[in-house]
C-alpha cells in the first residue's frame, strides 16, 4: 500500500486526503495549526464561479470545479450553498462580452436589465442598467466542507495530525522520502503532497521547486443583515454575498489594494473597515452603519501566472504539489484529480496546462532563437 503525506488541511489538502484514502492509499495529513483549515480557507470570500476567468482551459477548469461542488452537494456533502450572482463590476460592455463568452462555453449566464432580477434589499445608489445574471453559482463554507472531507478520509483510515508544522522535506538521492516536523520527528512516505496554501512556496523550495507565490491580502467583514441576501452581488468597488440567514460577507478590491504586506491593526483597521461598510451600504442600504460581527484578513496564494500549479516536478520523484488561487471553486476538483494522478500515474487531461515545471526558466541553450535585428 502506498503511503501519502499531505501537508496542509485546508480545502485542498482535505480534498486530496479524502481521495487518496478513498483510492486505498495510506494517508497522513499534517497541519501546523491547532485546528484544520485555519489558512486561506478560513478567510475567503469563497464565491464559486468561472465567470470572466481566462484563458478558456482555465475557465473550463473552474466550470468543472463548480459542477464538482454541485455534485458533492447532491451526494450530501455540506458547505456548498447554491446562490445566483448579479455582476456589474466591470461595466456594461465588458460584462456583456463576458456573458457572451460564458454562454458560448455552455455556462448559465444572461445579460439582463437590472429590474428583471430584483433582489430584495439591493438598491444601489448608482443603479446599473444591466447586469450579468449567473443562476448556477454559489458560495462555499470552506471550513465546513473541509471538515466533512477530513472526517470521511478518517473513516477510510486516514490519520490527521494537527499542531504538526513540517520543517522540511526529506530527500534521498533527489527523491522525496518524507518530512521532518518542527519537533524533529521524521515521517516517511512514498509521496509527499504540498498543499500548504500560502506556505507552499517554502516547502517547494526545499526541492528546488520553482513555485513562486504572489501573496496578496484581503479584508473580509461579516455584517448583520436581517432577512439575509438572496444573491451574491459584484458591484463596482464592493462584493457582497450571503453568509448565513441573517448576515453577509463583504470585501472590496479597492480596500484590499490599500492593504500593506501585513494585516492592518488599530486605527488603520477601523478606517478600512468603515470604508468597506460604506461601500457595501451604497449597494445594500440596510447595511448603513452596520457593526461588523467579525473581520478577518486572508492571504491569497497566487502562483505567479495567477493559475493553478498541480502535479509532480520532473527530476524529483515523490513530490506532488497542489497550489492555487480560486481554491473555493477548484479545490475539491483538484484534490480528486491529484489523487487520481498520484494513484494511477496517469495525468488527467484537465490538469495538462498546470504542471509545476512550467515555472522553470529554460536553460539558455533551450531558449527560443532570437531574430537578427533584436
Ligand atoms: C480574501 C480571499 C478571498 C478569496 N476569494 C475567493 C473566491 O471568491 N473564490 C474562490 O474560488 N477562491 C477565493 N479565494 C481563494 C481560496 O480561498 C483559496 O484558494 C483556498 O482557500 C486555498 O486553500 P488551500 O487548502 O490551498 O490553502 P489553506 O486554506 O491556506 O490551507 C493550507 C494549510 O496548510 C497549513 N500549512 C502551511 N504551511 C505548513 C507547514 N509548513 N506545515 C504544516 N502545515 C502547513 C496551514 O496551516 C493551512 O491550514 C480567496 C482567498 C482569500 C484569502
Amino acid at each position: 500500500m502506498r503511503t501519502v503525506i499531505v501537508v496542509g488541511a485546508g480545502v485542498i489538502g482535505a480534498s486530496v486526503a479524502l481521495h487518496t484514502a478513498l483510492n486505498g492509499m495510506r494517508t497522513l495529513v499534517l497541519d501546523g495549526g491547532a485546528e484544520p483549515c485555519t489558512g486561506a480557507s478560513a478567510a475567503s470570500f469563497s464565491r464559486a464561479t468561472a465567470f470572466g476567468k481566462e484563458p478558456e482551459p482555465y475557465f473550463e477548469l473552474n466550470h468543472a470545479g463548480l459542477e464538482e461542488l454541485h455534485g458533492l452537494r447532491a451526494q450530501g456533502a455540506p458547505g456548498f450553498h447554491p446562490c445566483p450572482s448579479l455582476v456589474w463590476a466591470a461595466g456594461p460592455d465588458r460584462t456583456a462580452a463576458q456573458v457572451e463568452t460564458a454562454r458560448a462555453r455552455g455556462y448559465a449566464a444572461a445579460h439582463v436589465s437590472a429590474h428583471r432580477v430584483p433582489v430584495p434589499g439591493v438598491e444601489p445608489a448608482d443603479p446599473p442598467e444591466s447586469v450579468a445574471h449567473l443562476p448556477e453559482e454559489g458560495w462555499v463554507d470552506l471550513p465546513r466542507l473541509s471538515a466533512w472531507s477530513l472526517d470521511r478520509a478518517r473513516s477510510r483510515g486516514a490519520r490527521i495530525l494537527l499542531s504538526c508544522p513540517v520543517a522540511r522535506l526529506l530527500t534521498d538521492d533527489g527523491s522525496v522520502t518524507g518530512v521532518e516536523l518542527a519537533d524533529g520527528r521524521r515521517l516517511s512516505a512514498d509521496v509527499v503532497v504540498n498543499a500548504a496554501g500560502p506556505g507552499a512556496e517554502k516547502i517547494a523550495a526545499d526541492v528546488g521547486g520553482p513555485l513562486s507565490l504572489a501573496p496578496t491580502l484581503g479584508l473580509l467583514a461579516d455584517l448583520p443583515l436581517p432577512g439575509g441576501l438572496g444573491a451574491m452581488v459584484l458591484a463596482p468597488g464592493v462584493s457582497i454575498r450571503p453568509h448565513g440567514p441573517e448576515s453577509v460577507r463583504v470585501r472590496s478590491e479597492q480596500v484590499d489594494g490599500r492593504l500593506g504586506a501585513s494585516a492592518p491593526t488599530g486605527h488603520e483597521h477601523d478606517r478600512l473597515l468603515a470604508e468597506l461598510i460604506e461601500r457595501a451600504a451604497a449597494v445594500v442600504p440596510a447595511l448603513s452603519g452596520a457593526r461588523a460581527l467579525s473581520t478577518r484578513v486572508g492571504v491569497r496564494a497566487f502562483p505567479s501566472d495567477g493559475r493553478s500549479s498541480v502535479g509532480t516536478l520532473s527530476g524529483v520523484p515523490g513530490y506532488y504539489e497542489v497550489v492555487t488561487h480560486s481554491g473555493a471553486t477548484v479545490g475539491p476538483l483538484l484534490g480528486r484529480l491529484a489523487a487520481e494522478e498520484i494513484g494511477t500515474g496517469r495525468r488527467p487531461p484537465m490538469l495538462a496546462p498546470y504542471a509545476p515545471d512550467r515555472f522553470r526558466i529554460p536553460p539558455r541553450a533551450e531558449q527560443p532563437a532570437t531574430t537578427a535585428h533584436q
